[in-house]
């Protein structure tokens, strides 16, 4: 095999593609070998999946006939991307229009979006700033300081 080629591959896919060209088998083949799906061949081969489990990997290596170092060297493991994978923390953006339409369309039923605790709702009858009668949404959370106003 002309591990040089692999040089130029810096990607996971591109470097399955090559190995398995080299290796003369059809994506098929591999998936036979592999006892992958074939979508799942395609989806490494295009760039979907960027990084393997470590037992994926062993098992992909053996059917290209190579180290698993050659497949993980370039993987995108989320190890290098730290935060991609983290949840997301902090104050969440509250779509209070939405609420405020679910309460005037009669929902009773919302959570709220602090603590998920059913708001206690009500509707509220007032004059807007140019003295016309018109709907208010009000809800306030019995757990904690959320309210909508
Ligand atoms: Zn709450």
């Amino acid at each position: 095999m002309d591990y040089r080629r692999l040089d130029s591959t810096y990607s996971l896919s591109s470097r399955v593609a090559l190995l398995r060209e080299l290796r003369n088998l059809t994506v098929l083949d591999l998936a036979k070998r592999s006892r992958f799906p074939i979508k799942r061949i395609e989806s490494i081969e295009s760039g979907e999946e960027t990084w393997l489990s470590v037992t994926d990997r062993q098992v992909l290596a053996r059917a290209l006939g190579v180290e698993p170092a050659v497949l993980k060297e370039v993987e995108n493991s989320p190890a290098d991307y730290p935060g991609v994978f983290e949840k997301q923390e902090g104050p969440q953006k509250v779509d209070t229009d939405s609420m405020a339409e679910e309460i005037l369309n009669g929902y009773t039923n919302i959570a709220c979006p602090r603590c998920s605790t059913t708001l206690k709702t009500s509707v509220e009858f007032a004059y807007d700033i140019e003295g016309n009668p018109t709907k208010f949404a009000r809800a306030y959370c019995p757990q904690c300081p959320f309210a909508l106003r």
